[in-house]
């Protein structure tokens, strides 16, 4: 740390987010199953979008992204008003705590919950605060008992990353019921495209003034590399988000991809099916090598071992076979691995080594 040129309070206490690991040294077959991405990429209609947008780079982007908001409310059922678009939904929660927290002001979310809300929290000052979870699931009681006159937002992903589990509607409500009067609550929907039927919690927010919703089009539709966004809040947040926002923070490419990707159905009803069939297949094959699952609703499995070290042995193991899932030591789960799930040829090369490895022991 330089002795007189310091950062503002809570940065130094930031550790640096680490990525999945995306390549091993030495091999070109790696299979990557360590950052929930789409195993069959972006969509057609979007890979089109992105080809057509190299001839207008030298056009500025629309800053009031009124096209892509029109799409996400046809597609979702929602009103554009309401709706601010963002570099990855991280942005969305980055001036969420922009916004809304500060030095004094408490940040809530659950034990194993998405890192991004501590690292948010703490680069505006903030205090992340903790509430234990029951079974690597968020505990709407011990949420509610951590609220403070203090608290400012309480995040709650549902489903869950790195857990994959979630809590039902009538919890949700519960909690939002619950909410100090000076506190938003925000539903992290990243993986809601993988839920049969859900929405996200979006009718929430819509008959609420204390309830965010954020969402992405980096999981489901492939396009985490080219980080695009978005949140639906009552007008008021909107308003306010709408503010600190740059008025240029999504490119013309993103935009104009964004939107293709908003209409490729069969792209959509593709990504979800395999995923569930394929999630299926490789929790039971697990459980039956003795490897216990909580049940996911996401795009991943968090795989339980006996121990940290058994855990690290067979992340060892998978790496030296080609295959990269994610450590979740950070998240306090040292004991599991998270395991994207891959097209069917990649769950059954995880699924094989695994069985290697729980052979050997
Ligand atoms: C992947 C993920 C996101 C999405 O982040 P982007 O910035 O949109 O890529 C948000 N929340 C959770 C819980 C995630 O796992």
């Amino acid at each position: 740390m330089h002795e007189t040129i310091r950062p503002q309070p809570g940065i130094l206490d930031i550790a640096l987010y680490q990525g999945g690991k995306a390549s091993i040294e030495g091999r070109n077959d790696a299979v990557k199953l360590s950052s929930n991405e789409n195993p069959f990429g972006p969509g057609e209609k979007a890979i089109e979008a992105y080809r057509r947008a190299g001839h207008t780079l030298h056009r500025y982007p629309s800053t009031d992204h009124a096209g892509l908001r029109l799409a996400i409310g046809v597609a979702h059922g929602l009103d554009p008003e309401r709706i601010i678009c963002g570099v990855g939904s991280d942005e969305i929660i980055t001036f969420l705590c922009q916004a809304y927290a500060g030095r004094g002001d408490e940040v809530l979310y659950s034990q194993h919950g998405f890192l991004m809300y501590r690292i948010s929290a703490l680069a505006v000052g903030a205090a992340p605060v903790t509430a234990p979870e029951r079974d690597r699931t968020a505990h709407v009681d011990a949420l509610i008992a951590a609220m403070t006159p203090r608290t400012r937002l309480v995040f709650v992903a549902n489903p869950n990353n790195p857990t994959g589990t979630m809590i039902s509607r009538t919890e949700v409500v519960r909690l939002a019921d619950a909410l100090p009067s000076q506190a938003l609550l925000v539903l992290d929907g990243a993986y809601a495209e993988y839920v049969e039927g859900f929405d996200g919690g979006a009718a929430m927010v819509a008959v609420r003034d204390n309830v965010v919703m954020t969402r992405t089009f980096s999981k489901i539709h492939g396009l985490g590399g080219l980080r695009i966004g978005w949140g639906y809040g009552p007008q008021h947040v909107i308003d306010v988000l709408n503010r600190i926002r740059g008025p240029f923070n999504l490119s013309s490419t993103q935009l104009e991809v964004a939107e293709a990707a908003l209409g490729d159905a069969e792209h959509l009803e593709r990504s979800q099916r395999e995923n569930a069939r394929m999630r299926t297949w490789l929790v039971r094959a697990l459980n039956d090598l003795g490897v216990a699952c909580d049940r996911s609703h996401a795009n991943f499995v968090l795989a339980r071992f006996g121990s940290a070290s058994e855990a690290e042995a067979c992340n060892a193991h998978l790496l030296s076979e080609g295959l990269i899932v994610r450590q979740v030591g950070s998240y306090g789960l040292p004991e599991c691995l998270r395991i994207t799930v891959g097209d069917e040829p990649a769950c059954r090369r995880v699924v094989h080594a695994i069985a290697q490895f729980r052979g050997r022991r």
